[in-house]
């Protein structure tokens, strides 16, 4: 099952991801993990995006498409990925084409402007897995540290409510137009986001027809 997760930043891709990568057997791809990742780092490619990453602005496409094509050679994405914050431009996804990688399915979850400046403003991040929570709707169990490997969480720079607002706004010019590219090929499904992070997982398996 090859995937990709279209939906603005903070619809809870990374979260869905992450519960139908268990459910698959798939791992996710996340190129704002992986791009969190090299800035700690201070890689080359790192370096170049902090800039971007950090005021909300898409980092460029050659980067991207280079760190995806990278990944997506990697032995565990043999039998399949979900692709979660890529494609972000057409550019990407022409990119990907030409690339000769294919897709089963691409979801795109739906939820208003205002309800992500609500949420993005409660999100925490692990600066170590990448792990994300929510302080009321997905809290870890100790508060401020991470579940999974037990650093302490913090608030992303670009989850700021200047910086998210920015990032609407770059995910409807720039983002959105993908979903007439991928209906142009008969791959889009939209799903609702529901009230609860179970409910949205079940539209989401409805609409792959999936039985979990
Ligand atoms: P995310 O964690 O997916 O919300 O990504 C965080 C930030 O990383 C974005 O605001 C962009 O600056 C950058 N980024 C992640 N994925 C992409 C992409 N596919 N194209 C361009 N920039 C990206």
């Amino acid at each position: 099952m090859k995937l990709i997760l279209l939906g603005a930043p903070g619809a809870g891709k990374g979260t869905q991801a992450e519960i139908l990568s268990r459910i698959c057997n798939i791992p996710p791809i996340s190129t704002g993990n992986i791009l969190r990742a090299a800035m700690k780092n201070g890689t080359p490619v790192g370096l170049k995006a902090k800039e971007y990453v950090e005021n909300g602005k898409l980092v460029p496409d050659e980067v991207i498409i280079g760190i995806v094509e990278e990944r997506l050679a990697e032995a565990d994405c043999k039998n399949g990925f979900i692709l979660d914050g890529v494609p972000r431009t057409i550019a990407q996804a022409e990119a990907l084409e030409q690339a000769g990688i294919s897709f089963d399915a691409v979801l795109s979850i739906e939820i208003s402007d205002g309800e992500i400046e609500a949420r993005m403003t409660g999100r925490r991040t692990c600066p170590d897995c990448g792990a994300t929570y929510h302080i009321e709707n997905s809290p870890p169990k100790q508060a401020g540290v991470c579940d999974k490997c037990g650093a302490t969480l913090i608030q992303r720079k670009d989850d700021t409510p200047e910086t998210v607002k920015s990032r609407l706004q770059v995910y409807h010019t720039e983002t959105e137009p993908l979903k007439g590219f991928y209906e142009a090929r008969g791959l889009l499904k939209m799903v609702s986001n529901q009230s609860t992070i179970e409910a949205t997982t079940r539209v989401i398996l409805e609409a792959l027809g999936i039985d979990a």
